[in-house]
């Protein structure tokens, strides 16, 4: 199989190659905009006119008459331009197959849109300090604190704040790893306990934007009242956002450690199935209809989002992939006031972070007692799936949700239920 890889490195241009970025920036959102303007338009006219919408090819071969228009279009390399259409491109079809988004129209000093070089760049240099020598930018002193691996694919010019990075993509070939025969384990995730395991084991939520929360607000309102578009105002919004990219940094940081722990350690690892999106709604209401408890609304929304629930299983996904495990998703209804060993549903037996059964009195923490819960749940999805592979089944990947869905219910729970237990009696 291959393996994507990412690496991203700290890079510290010069003052000219600061200002050239800041040039080529609004020229690639320029062209952005405009292309993006040609698939909003076939967008619209896709139902009533059948209208197709716009391919990359046909972009790409209309910029070169562009350039002959606007000259001042040709200071960016022609490739680097070619892949900002491709990457419109890819960023529409995730949309029109329901991955991702729409792809915005790009605001000055809001968004940024991609440097990124297919191939004419090289990296040169050994050790931690290297450059990178990008195309009519000359060269990028960068921090290599990693060896890339791989097949180099395309090089990526990116700026955080007032920090600037390189990305650099690589394909690895490797052999398909054998299936894992680790153990399962389910995770109930949620806000006070990032996760909870079937096996007992509990991670409690850093809550690092809580930490700093505060201090960003506090940060952003001094940036409000300074004068607007004076210098003091820039430098304290670079501040306000300096203090921000701490948190997601921390953050990131610690969902990498710890799916990796999560990753290598089990065969199987079950997660609820969540709708995110649903759950962190904003109960503003309309105009008309206000909501109520909007602020405790918005605050639970924080929570949820700065728990990076979804986050975390996409990094375990993807790493647990490269071990020979897999994940499974599981339906979370009722997980949290089912007990785990009568399988009893009262919403009278939670009793807060405590969990005591009305009817068969087991008593367990809430958040293991749903994972556990969980955990059953999830092994009947895995017997009642047609191939029972218990680890690693590559075919499941390809298969689109729809597919997904009919082979959870091919079967009902109860045969699931007694095909689970022949597994286990055998
Ligand atoms: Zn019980």
């Amino acid at each position: 199989m291959d393996i994507h890889r990412g690496y991203k490195y700290r890079c510290y241009p010069t003052v000219e190659q600061v200002e050239l970025l800041g040039d080529w920036q609004g020229k690639q959102r320029f062209l952005w905009n405009l292309a993006n303007a040609q698939y909003e338009y076939a967008y619209s006219r896709c139902r009533a006119d059948r209208w197709r919408l716009p391919s990359a090819v046909g972009q790409i071969y209309e910029l070169t008459t562009l350039r002959e228009m606007l000259p001042w279009l040709r200071d960016v390399p022609r490739d680097v331009q070619n892949q900002l259409l491709i990457e419109l491109n890819l960023a529409w079809q995730r949309f029109v197959k329901g991955i991702a988004g729409r792809p915005q129209f790009k605001c000055k000093g809001k968004h940024r849109a991609p440097v990124i070089a297919p191939q004419d760049y090289r990296l040169e240099g050994e050790g931690r300090k290297r450059h990178v020598v990008f195309p009519k930018l000359g060269t990028l002193s960068i921090i290599c604190h990693r060896e890339p691996v791989g097949k180099m694919t395309k090089c990526a010019v990116s700026q955080d704040g007032d920090a600037y990075y390189v990305s650099i993509g690589a394909v690895v070939e490797a052999d398909d790893p054998p299936v894992s025969t680790k153990p399962m384990v389910a995770y109930d995730r949620g806000v006070t306990n990032t996760i909870a395991g079937s096996d007992g084991s509990i991670v409690r939520n850093p809550k690092h934007d809580e930490k700093s929360h505060k201090r960003k607000v506090r940060l952003q309102r001094k940036a409000a009242k300074k004068q607007k578009g004076s210098n003091n105002q820039k430098k304290a919004y670079a501040r306000a956002a300096r203090c921000d990219r701490k948190v997601r940094r921390q953050r990131n940081h610690f969902l990498h450690v710890l799916s990796k722990d999560i990753a290598k350690s089990h065969g199987v690892v079950f997660f609820e199935n969540l709708n995110l999106p649903n759950m962190t709604r904003s109960a503003k209401g309309t105009k008309e209809k206000p909501g109520r408890n909007v602020a405790q609304k918005r605050a639970l929304n924080r929570g949820l989002l700065g728990a990076c629930l979804g986050e975390l299983k996409r990094m375990v996904t993807y790493k647990i992939v490269l071990e020979g495990g897999r994940v499974v998703e599981v339906p979370a209804a009722y997980s949290s006031q089912e007990c785990a060993e009568c399988h009893r549903v009262d919403a009278a037996s939670r009793r807060g972070e405590r969990f005591e059964c009305t009817s068969c009195g087991h008593r367990d923490h809430a958040d293991n007692n749903a994972a556990r819960v969980l955990l059953a749940r999830g092994i009947v999805v895995l017997a009642v799936e047609p191939t029972v592979t218990v680890c690693g089944d590559a075919g499941a990947q390809g298969r689109s949700k729809k597919q997904k869905l009919r082979v959870v219910r091919r079967g009902t729970r109860r045969e699931g239920a007694a095909k689970a237990a022949q597994l286990t009696t055998r």
